[in-house]
């Protein structure tokens, strides 16, 4: 039997390349050979962005757009939406009468959150238990793995203890997922900070060929290479993180020496590296457009994938509830 596979993303709207190195990538490896459920995280979105819900449907609609058309299959895998699935806020219930908490408050991503955004009150016991429906979210499909990064350890290490405490309360009904570690690569926007919507900075899945080129031409190389004579150094340089992903590595191992001794310019580098781009872009943009032209395409697929879900998430629930005596 297939490991089970559980991940969600929040609807943040068009994804850039940054969310499909990072995870649809992998997302899209693993459907293959996992039994996947992946979701729009619509009621996770609400621990933020609770005061201006105004974006949210045009944010799924876009975002699924990108995943489907950039590889995520729904013969192969269950695409749903958080919120089209009660069960999800039934279990976050029952989970939040058993977490202690001081398990969320010192959760390492609470504080950092509550810092960096400070611009929003998040002083509410949503944002706090926040580690409890992303919990009830996992063990609801009694997933067995999650694909992470190293630094969300700690709450996939909190999932588990919620599901141990469950289980150690009433019985057992909920595995204990593990972790599965993915290599996220660190993608720098055309700024050189890292890529993000809010920054400015981004390459969109869903650019046109035409304005990825002009993205590109205008992304930050190395700075100390001011003339076309001078050298420069492809490790230093921003537009080379983009260079390593899409050029295959005959051609890197040509422009490393011709930056370093200037016989290449950064127009004509970065102009190849367009070309990479949107050649290997081109199909799925193609894909995207084909799709958008169906006004209810997204919505449709994901209340088909909700009703699937719904269907693994109410058996569980039985159990739960069986388990719970009430
Ligand atoms: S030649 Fe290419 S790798 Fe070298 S600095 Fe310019 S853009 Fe970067």
């Amino acid at each position: 039997m297939k490991q089970r596979v559980v991940s969600g993303m929040r609807p943040t709207g068009k994804l850039h390349i940054g969310h499909y190195h990072g995870v649809l990538e992998n997302w899209v490896k693993m459907q293959d050979d996992y039994d996947c459920f992946f979701f729009v995280a619509d009621w996770h979105s609400l621990t933020t962005e609770y005061a201006d819900t105004a974006a949210i449907m045009e944010n799924i609609r876009e975002m699924v757009l990108d995943w489907v058309a950039f590889g995520l299959d729904p013969a192969k895998c269950i695409v749903f939406r958080q919120s089209l699935v009660p069960h999800h806020a039934e279990l976050n219930l029952i989970l939040s009468m058993i977490t202690p908490v001081s398990w969320l408050e010192r959760c390492p991503t609470y504080k950092e959150m509550l810092d960096n955004l400070d611009a929003k009150d998040l002083s509410t016991f949503g944002f706090l238990g926040y580690p409890v429906l992303m919990a009830a979210d996992i063990i609801l499909y009694k997933a067995t793995r999650v694909p992470v990064g190293h630094d969300q350890l700690p709450h996939l290490e909190i999932t588990r203890e919620i599901a141990r405490r469950f289980n150690y309360l009433y019985g057992n009904v909920f595995p204990e997922p593990e972790a599965y570690l993915t290599e996220t690569p660190k993608l720098l926007g055309l700024d050189g900070r890292k890529m993000s919507k809010s920054y400015g900075n981004s390459i969109y899945l869903s650019d046109t060929a035409e304005e990825t080129a002009k993205k590109v031409l205008s992304m930050m190389t190395d700075p100390q290479r001011v003339r076309r004579t001078d050298p420069g150094e492809p490790d230093v340089c921003v537009a080379f993180n983009l260079h390593r992903i899409y050029l295959p590595s005959v051609k890197l191992e040509e422009i490393i020496p011709a930056c370093r001794n200037a016989s290449i310019g950064c127009v004509e580098c970065k102009r190849l590296l367009t070309g990479y781009m949107n050649e290997r872009l081109a199909f799925p943009r193609a894909k995207r457009d084909e799709f958008a032209v169906n006004s209810g395409f997204v919505d449709d697929l994901l209340r088909d994938g909700s009703c699937q879900a719904s269907k693994v998430a109410e058996a569980v629930m039985t159990e739960a509830r069986t388990a719970l005596k009430i």
